[in-house]
Parts: C-alpha cells; sequence; structure tokens
C-alpha cells in the first residue's frame, strides 16, 4: 500500500449544503444556503440517466478565491500549481484571546509558521467577537510565504473593507483564501496533512472545494 489510511483519521472539513427549490409559482426558496444554490433535474435523453442543471455562485459553501477575485487578469485555479491546495498544514484555534481581539504577528509567530505552510484559523467566537486578521498579521503572512490561509465562519477575514488587507496582501502575492471552513474544532493535532483541490476550471475567481485533514495517529 502507498498510503495507509488506517494510520490517519480523516477530518472532512467542507460544509454541507442542501440547495433550494422553486415553490409552486417559480419562486426560488433557499436551501441551507443564503445565496442562490437551485439544482434543476432533466432526463438527458441518450441513456435515459438523470442529470442536473446548476445555477448558483462561486462563493457558497467551503471555497477558495484565486488572486482573480481581487486582482481583474490574475491567476485562477488552474493557473497555480496544483501543489498549492495540499501540503502539510497548521491549525490555529484563537480561543485564547479575548472576544474582538484581532489576529496578530505573534500569534502567527507563536503558533510556529513556517515558510511554505498552509494555515487555517478559527476562534470559538461568534458575531462582534469574532477575531479580525489584522493588516499586520496579513502583511506578515504575505511576507513569510505561507502557501494558503484557510478560516471559518468564526474568523473576519478582513479587518475592514476599506483596506482589504487579507485580499491585498495575500490575494495579490498569488496566496488564495479558504472560506467557510467546516469542522476545524475537531482537529486533534497541530499540524496535519491538508487537502482542499479546486476545480479545474478556467477564468473562475473562487471554487467550490472538498476539503480534508488527515491527521497521523498516534502509536504506529
Ligand atoms: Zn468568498
Amino acid at each position: 500500500m502507498v498510503i495507509d489510511l488506517k494510520k490517519y483519521r480523516i477530518v472532512d472539513l467542507s460544509e454541507e449544503l442542501v440547495p433550494g427549490t422553486l415553490n409552486t409559482n417559480g419562486e426560488y426558496v433557499h436551501g441551507s444556503e443564503v445565496r442562490r444554490l437551485e439544482i434543476r433535474e432533466f432526463i438527458y435523453k441518450p441513456d435515459n440517466t438523470i442529470m442536473h442543471w446548476v445555477e448558483t455562485e462561486t462563493h457558497i459553501g467551503t471555497h477558495v478565491e484565486f488572486p482573480a477575485h481581487y486582482v481583474r487578469g490574475g491567476k485562477d485555479g488552474t493557473s497555480l500549481p496544483i501543489e498549492t491546495f495540499m501540503g502539510e498544514a497548521v491549525g490555529i484555534d484563537l480561543g485564547y484571546k479575548k472576544p474582538g481581539e484581532p489576529l496578530t504577528p505573534e500569534d502567527l509567530e507563536k503558533a510556529g509558521v513556517k515558510s511554505g505552510d498552509i494555515v487555517l484559523i478559527w476562534s470559538p467566537y461568534k458575531g462582534d467577537d469574532r477575531p479580525a486578521i489584522s493588516p499586520e498579521a496579513a502583511k506578515w503572512m504575505a511576507e513569510k510565504k505561507i502557501k494558503l490561509l484557510g478560516v471559518d465562519n468564526s474568523i473576519k477575514v478582513e479587518a475592514s473593507y476599506e483596506l482589504m488587507a487579507t485580499h491585498e496582501n495575500l490575494l495579490k502575492n498569488d496566496i488564495p483564501i479558504i472560506e467557510r471552513l467546516a469542522n476545524l474544532n475537531q482537529l486533534k493535532k497541530k499540524r496535519f496533512f491538508f487537502i482542499g483541490l479546486p476545480l479545474r476550471i478556467k477564468n473562475l475567481d473562487s471554487s467550490w472545494i472538498r476539503a480534508v485533514a488527515l491527521e497521523e495517529l498516534d502509536g504506529e
């Protein structure tokens, strides 16, 4: 066996989405998603199989944003190396911060973030208590040359819409950002292997991903 999966604990880090439906008046009724995620069944005539048309946006559920989301003509998911979206990851739980305190370069240093790391960040906070990624921390991650940043809904990606510091520092430097990860608090190890591959479709600003973490089991 090349990789024995029994030696790993696999954590599914993607949100499950329920598509909306059309009511009898033809109006769209949301499923689990506030943005439109409509699927319509059709029968593929040649062999009578069941298929779907999908109408949605690129930023629903767990998704990775590319430079093309922020910079016109920037790289899309097909122009970035595939290794960008998999590799050694470090998890940072900001539960030790006070409510509303932003992520700082000191937090990243304390977590031992290295060049080439995939950095996943979460907190136990909700609403206005959620930590934001400070402009200083965004700059630090760009200078350290992390590979990929991932957060869930417990983190504010931007400290302010005026500054757009993560987009300015990370996306402009070809460091993609994953949003709406799930189950991050189920991770037990500080370091693990992460995979979150985008679809190979040209010119998209962002892609849905199925994200997983592989944690090495102890005692083997
Ligand atoms: Zn997004």
